[in-house]
């Protein structure tokens, strides 16, 4: 008996090292597994998740699937992109590092593939791909500052707007660590992509900050990773892309003083509709942006067809005075061109300040984030033009909040749990949101099934469909103008009626500034000295249909998202994305050479150090392998003495035998 156990415990190991292997390499492409079937989960293996530190209280159903409770499975294996409809084996709330190794640990008898789930933002589903095992993460969502608040230690299920609101908690004036422009996304796979947003230009990525992650190898091991310890894992963490190493269940962020001790003015800055000013707009604003001083953090470089042409322009965060703000802008030649419209341009002037340019004077960068969001998950129908800025920051967290309850219900909200309705400091007109009244639409950030119960006023926009991501360089003007004619063409075909799929989305980071002051190969985050990083998606509305018909799919791509991607091949040939915005996994949008396209010349070391630690495991089979076979040779020739001994010396080799037999079990 003994004998098949050994036999077993070998051929188990072998197995548990091989499904080891194929995790980490299913999780190095993102790519959601093959099983296609959660049935015939074993009953063992949730009862293995069930047994996982059973007084830990963070969820009140820690333990999730079909076959214990079909409708909570349902809502709960939702992902943002509503596009991608996935059905993990199980769903796993983890309140601990501990329950994250030992929930890998029961994945691993199982022989279960593993995921992790933070904010849930992925463009891909692929924090909970079908068959695997989903590990949500969103209540390791604590933080604590360093004795001297010189770092922050956050946890990967904090979302943007909860490390925002830490740091403005800390008292500390101007404290910051980069984060990104929707306050839902998760810090679990925000950072481990890179991290851009409007503190890119000042402060770098978000993960460019970082000085340690805490994670949970494939094996179940809790392993520290920084310059010292792990330092090749640790260089993966920044732009490497979540889910490739292991289950990251806390950074460790320097915290960053802004420039002025963060007061700044928020400036937006709109261009005139037309493929002329949209050319001139354009070349201007390439040639400013790199000399633009560190004062300026830059985003929303958008792009919007409309019936008049397209129009260009963005919005930025100067850590400065208005005055001083402008000047910048006129000496760096981008005030030209600007949009003459009073309906759409003349909100938030500083009198005597042009058109077109809008500024407004914040306290902190805290309080200029709160009503970005404002923007970002309700229209601007809200409050036309003026976001939450007549509020005090106390009653934006509150309307945040509000929105935040009313909207997601999701287990962890970013500001002070306040319910709407209840609370009386809450503008009336989030009050009606809440209760899902009046002509209300969704935009930016919201895109979500998790509002789909909750459709308010009817407008639901499920935002990011189909979305396409490319990097690269300044745009010589005959790009410009072959784009600037895309999207005439497309204007002019939706008012024909000829597309039917007309709301297109089409989003703009921008790299320079202190995006550039590390090196390409420095961190795994290589496309740092591009300037663009654009993507494009189609917005639908759930009122008309909550998923496009495949007829609607198949004339976009064609008409629009293809053209697109001609377009920049033919300036820049090998296209290139950003590992946070992956692009559709199948079909004809997908990114073929995806290996220098994520990570450039950066893949080789990622592989590389895949497959030292797959190389690890193989020495480590290895030595197992030799133990197990001495331990059963050893046994073989207990037996046989047994057999074969009927003198007293015997009895002295037996017990040396059993004695070394022992040392091996
Ligand atoms: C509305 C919206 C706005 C966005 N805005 C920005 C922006 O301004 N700037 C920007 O840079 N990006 C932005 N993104 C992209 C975003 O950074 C990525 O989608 C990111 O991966 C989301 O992280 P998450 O934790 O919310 O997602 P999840 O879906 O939970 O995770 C995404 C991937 O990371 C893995 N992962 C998650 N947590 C961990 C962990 N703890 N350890 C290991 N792997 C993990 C998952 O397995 C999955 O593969 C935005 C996305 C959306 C949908």
């Amino acid at each position: 008996m003994r004998l098949w156990g050994q036999l077993f415990t070998l051929l188990s190991l072998l197995l548990r090292q091989n499904v080891l292997m194929v995790v980490q390499g299913a999780l190095l492409t993102g790519r959601p597994g093959k099983v296609s079937s959660t049935k015939g989960i074993s009953a063992a293996f949730l009862e293995c998740l069930a047994a996982i530190n059973p007084e830990a209280t963070c969820a009140a159903t820690r333990v999730i699937a079909d076959s214990l409770d079909a409708e909570l499975y349902d809502q709960e294996r939702q992902n943002v992109m509503i596009n991608y409809q996935t059905y993990p084996a199980a769903i796993f709330y983890a309140c601990t590092t501990g329950d994250v190794a030992d929930a890998v640990q029961c994945a691993n008898q199982f022989h279960i593939k593993v995921s992790a789930a933070s904010g849930r933002h992925g463009f891909v589903g692929a924090a909970l791909p079908t068959g695997y095992l989903a590990i949500d993460l969103s209540y390791l969502n604590k933080y604590a500052m360093s004795a001297d608040n010189s770092t922050i230690t956050i946890g990967p299920g904090a979302t943007n707007g909860r490390l925002l609101t830490a740091l403005h908690r800390s008292g500390i004036s101007g404290a910051a660590v980069a984060t990104g422009g929707c306050t839902f996304v998760g810090l679990g796979g925000y950072m481990l992509g890179g991290g851009l947003g409007f503190l890119g230009r000042v402060l770098g990525l978000g993960c460019d900050r970082l000085l340690n992650v805490e994670m949970v190898l494939a094996d179940g091991t809790v392993v520290n990773a920084n310059k010292d310890t792990y330092p090749d894992l640790f260089w993966a963490s920044c732009g490497g892309g979540g889910g490739t190493f292991g289950i990251v269940t806390a950074f460790t962020f320097q915290i960053s003083i802004l420039p002025n001790r963060g007061q700044l003015v928020g400036v937006t800055v709109t261009y005139a509709a037309g493929s002329a000013p949209f050319v001139e707009s354009h070349m201007a604003f390439q040639d400013w942006l790199p000399t633009a001083s560190r004062l300026w953090g830059i985003d929303n470089a958008d792009i919007t067809p409309s019936p008049q042409g397209p129009v260009f322009g963005f919005q930025g965060v100067y850590f400065g005075e208005a005055a001083a703000a402008l000047q910048e802008l006129q000496d760096g030649g981008v005030l030209d061109n600007l949009c003459m419209d009073p309906v759409r341009c003349a909100f938030n002037n500083v009198p005597g300040y042009p058109m077109g340019v809008s500024m407004v004077q914040y306290e902190s960068f805290y309080d200029f984030y709160l009503d970005t969001q404002a923007f970002n998950y309700l229209s601007p129908a809200l409050l036309p033009g003026q976001g939450l800025t007549t509020l005090s920051l106390a009653q934006k967290e509150v309307a945040l909040d509000s929105i935040a309850n009313a909207l997601w219900g999701y287990p962890y909200t970013p500001f002070v749990a306040v319910d709407a309705l209840a609370n009386p400091s809450a503008p009336m007109l989030l009050q009606e949101v809440a209760a899902g009244e009046g002509p209300y639409t969704i935009s930016t950030c919201s895109n979500t099934t998790i509002l789909a119960p909750r459709v308010v006023g009817g407008n639901l926009y499920n935002e990011y469909q189909l979305p396409l991501t490319r990097i690269f360089g300044p745009m010589p003007r005959s790009m410009v103008e072959d784009l600037a004619q895309l999207l005439e063409n497309l204007a002019r075909a939706c008012a024909q009626g000829v597309v039917t799929a007309c709301l297109v989305g089409f989003g703009g980071h921008t790299l320079t500034g202190a995006y550039t002051d590390k090196s390409p190969t420095e961190t795994a985050f290589f496309f740092r000295n591009d300037m663009w990083i654009q993507f494009i998606s189609l917005t639908t509305s759930a009122k008309q249909t909550p998923y496009l018909s495949d007829k609607e799919v198949k004339e976009f791509v064609r008409d629009f998202i293809k053209p697109y991607e001609r377009l920049v091949a033919r300036y820049f040939p090998r296209a290139t994305a950003y590992a946070n915005y992956q692009n559709p996994l199948n079909g004809p949008l997908v990114l073929k050479d995806w290996q220098h396209g994520y990570w450039g010349e950066n893949y080789a070391r990622l592989r590389e150090i895949k497959s030292k630690k797959a190389r690890t495991s193989k020495q480590e089979v290895k030595v197992m392998v030799v133990y197990v076979s001495i331990g059963i040779l050893i046994k073989a020739y207990i037996a046989g003495t047994r057999r074969n001994c009927y003198h007293v010396a015997c009895g002295h080799k037996k017990r040396r035998m059993e004695i070394a037999t022992e040392r091996v079990k």
